[in-house]
């Protein structure tokens, strides 16, 4: 069991003098068993949110309850919490065993036989047996950071606590990494909530995301529907990559109007949109753009390419448009040249259109998820 419910927790730096909100009136329940992913760029609150669950941090304001008890003023170590870092901090002089049974030792009055029996169990999980003698000097990046893995497992926490902890690690490494530690995620059937700066990693990790700019929550939701429904200009600018294209419009009666393009809308659309503000940002994912041959398909831009990347199976194509550089994703077989005019256009229904003032969505793209035959 580890159910979290953060209600209202905001915590202030330096209060009296320069204050700093490094979390602003942050509510979120983590269901058991869940495994959350807390991803926003540096310096928006990521560490200081998850180590007020922790209780490393003491709250300013607001509390947090693991399983229906508030333990906002408990001390970190009542709390049966297990944190990672992204420096994994094992003792250099002690053994992998030392460092995953030192914790255990200090911290509860377990017997050896159950303490050495936890540690086997943990070392199996983390495949990490045969090193169990060796120092931390003696191992790789991959290999400590399994050992300061398996030193959480033994604590058999309620919640496992990670900020950033793949960091170290080279970008293959990583990748192994991830994999694995929503497999042991599964296993031991923790709660989770995972910290990282990395919007690639929180899509293919977490069960749900919460997105989080300058102490506030963006939005929570599914990977899925973060990049399909996005709040608003800060999550579909983060969530994605190649990141969605912005472009400031002005809607008159159905035409989209920038000064470089004239999008006319269906007539559906147009109503959907007559009632709100005439100061638009129309955002289009490069992955939406579509490239065209023929001259009839409706709101054909023709853009002259200023850098072609291949990356294999896609091309970026990046470009300019009245002033701002955007970026198409198209299939690796078409032939892209840089200077050689290429036909585009936004699909409508791809189209996501936000308010120029609040940066809220006002329309997100239509999308059918594609059921599989059975
Ligand atoms: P992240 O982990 O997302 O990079 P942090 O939670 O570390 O962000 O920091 C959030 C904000 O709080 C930043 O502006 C940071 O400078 C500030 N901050 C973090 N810890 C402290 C501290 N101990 N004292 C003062 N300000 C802090
Ligand atoms: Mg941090």
């Amino acid at each position: 069991m580890g159910r979290i419910d953060m209600d209202g927790v905001t915590k202030v730096f330096g209060e009296g003098g320069e204050e700093v909100i490094a979390v602003d009136h942050f509510d979120l329940t983590i269901e058991d068993g869940e495994f959350l992913v807390l991803v926003g760029p540096s310096g928006c609150g990521k560490s200081t949110t998850l180590r007020t669950i922790a209780g490393l941090e003491e709250v300013t304001e607001g509390t947090i309850s693991i399983d229906g008890e508030d333990i906002t003023d408990e001390k970190p170590k009542d709390r049966n919490i297990a944190m990672v870092f992204q420096n994994y901090a094992l003792y250099p002089h002690m053994t992998a065993r030392e460092n995953m049974a030192f914790g255990l030792k200090m911290t509860t009055d377990l017997s050896d036989e159950e303490v050495d029996s936890r540690v086997r169990d943990a070392a199996g999980m983390m495949g990490i047996e045969g090193l169990l003698e060796n120092k931390p000097g003696e191992l790789s990046g991959g290999q400590q950071q399994r050992v300061a893995l398996g030193r959480s497992i033994v604590r058999e926490p309620k919640v496992f606590l990670m900020d950033e902890p793949l960091s170290n690690l080279d970008a293959k490494l990583r990748t192994t990494m991830r994999t694995e530690l929503q497999d042991l995620q599964q296993r031991l059937e923790t709660t989770a909530v995972y910290v990282t700066h990395d919007q690639t990693e929180a899509m293919t990790m977490g069960d749900r995301i919460a997105i989080l700019d300058e102490g506030t929550l963006q939005q929570v939701g599914t990977p899925l529907e973060c990049y399909q429904k996005p709040n608003n200009v800060f999550v579909a600018g983060f969530i994605g990559s190649p990141g969605m294209n912005f472009l400031d419009v002005r809607n008159e009666n159905g035409r989209l109007i920038h000064e470089s393009i004239e999008y006319e809308l269906s007539d559906d659309t147009a109503t959907e949109l007559q009632q709100v503000s005439a100061d638009l940002i129309l955002g289009v994912r490069p992955e939406d753009i579509r490239v065209i041959s023929g001259t009839t398909e409706r709101n054909r831009i023709t853009v002259q390419p200023k850098v072609v990347e291949p990356v294999g199976d896609m091309t970026y194509v990046h470009f300019e448009l009245g002033g701002v550089d955007m970026t198409a994703t198209v299939s690796g077989d078409i032939h892209v040249q840089v200077d050689k005019e290429l036909d585009i256009v936004f699909p409508e229904e791809r189209l996501h259109v936000f308010d120029q003032e609040t940066k809220e969505a006002i329309k997100n793209s239509r999308r059918e998820l594609l059921s599989m035959p059975s």
